[in-house]
């Protein structure tokens, strides 16, 4: 069957990236988890003092940043490379979280991280989730999916991440952080967050994690057959 692009957008804490990386195993696709590249730029943004304000400074720092994610059979596995170190666990930190939607508003940020984005998914093949997926950066992908849920529950599951990590973090706390970065993510001129018209949009209040998947699949089957049914045609072969 054609590989297709699955964008996979939405608010932060709806699951999108554990159930987008099960959908890239099941379909043996690439996995791109775009919130990472971001929380990788604001690591290194705080770790060398960047002024967010200082437009020279932002951009000598853009040039010195390398994202790479890991390769071969680790490729999906959410490993995440800044100028060579691993920093999967470190972006996750409640630091990084307070700081990355100021860092991903800005101009220069969008443009090199969607530039990378576009190049890693242009083979197709690839299960990207972030904000502005469906919107900006593959605005012709096969499927895209609108994940959101409640803010209690999606609150609750980043405090059981947190946990999983050895983080005890306050409730209250991750509510602020996540009522703050929806504001700022759906609010911003460049790339807000928001639904694609041709989006699907999965409430994953009341859902289970294989149920997400489920759903995911499904439509991602629909989408493949769709496509290949135009190629088809295109090509005037017969079903
Ligand atoms: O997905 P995650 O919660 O890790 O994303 C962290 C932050 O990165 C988001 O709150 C948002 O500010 C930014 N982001 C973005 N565009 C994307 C993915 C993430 O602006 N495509």
């Amino acid at each position: 069957m054609e590989k297709i692009v699955i964008a996979i957008d939405g608010f932060s804490g709806c699951g999108k990236s554990t159930t987008a990386r099960a959908v890239s195993h099941l379909l043996n696709y690439i996995y791109i988890d775009t919130g990472a590249m971001y929380r990788a730029v604001t690591l290194y943004f705080l770790q060398h003092y960047i002024n967010l304000t200082n437009p020279k400074q932002v951009e000598k720092a853009l040039q010195e940043i390398e994202i790479e994610f890991a390769r071969g059979e680790d490729r999906q596995e959410g490993q995440i490379f800044l100028n060579g170190i691993d920093v999967s666990s470190r972006i996750r930190d409640m630091e990084v979280s307070e700081k990355v939607s100021e860092v991903s508003a800005l101009a220069p940020v969008r443009e090199k991280m969607v530039a990378l984005q576009r190049k890693i998914g242009k083979k197709k093949g690839v299960v990207m989730d972030g904000r502005d997926i469906g919107t900006v950066v593959f605005p012709n992908a096969e499927l895209k999916v609108f994940m959101t849920a409640a803010l209690e529950i999606r609150a609750a599951r980043r405090q059981a991440e947190l946990l999983d990590r050895g983080q005890l973090v306050d409730l209250a706390d991750i509510l602020t952080n996540l009522q703050k970065r929806d504001h700022l993510d759906t609010t911003r001129e460049i790339g807000p967050l928001k639904q694609a018209e041709d989006a699907h949009l999965i409430d994953t209040t009341h859902l289970t994690f294989a149920e997400q998947v489920e759903e995911i699949l499904n439509l991602a089957t629909s989408a493949m057959v769709g496509t290949d049914h135009q190629q088809k045609t295109i090509l005037g072969l017969k079903e």
